[in-house]
């Protein structure tokens, strides 16, 4: 695991989390990227507009300006309670979802 920090175009700072082997994980609900070279966000901190299995589009649920009044935090919270309609990938237990968490080294 290693960290890679992106100074935002807007003079914030992000942190994301590296696996081992390369991948990217989502900054909010901690899984694993399936290709080696995707970001949330590129460089200079401008979002990807992609939206991930937990249903957080970069570039919009954090207002185009992360880390944006903690949105990532937020939208975490919300979704491992189970108060985000998931209409990607596979719905997971809270147990799974915590489980997924700990690739974020919270
Ligand atoms: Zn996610």
């Amino acid at each position: 695991m290693r960290k890679e920090i992106i100074n935002t175009w807007n003079g914030e700072k992000v942190e994301l989390n590296i696996s081992s082997d390369g991948y990217c994980f989502c900054p909010v609900c901690g899984i694993k990227s399936d290709d080696k070279e995707w970001r949330p966000y590129d460089e200079n901190g401008h979002p990807s507009y992609d939206i991930c299995s937990c249903g957080f589009e970069y570039g919009f649920d954090d207002n185009g300006e992360p880390p944006y009044y903690k949105s990532w935090e937020n939208y975490r919270e919300k979704w491992l309670n189970g108060k985000i309609e998931q209409f990607f990938g596979k719905r997971i237990t809270k147990n799974e979802k915590l489980e997924q968490l700990k690739n974020l080294e919270l």
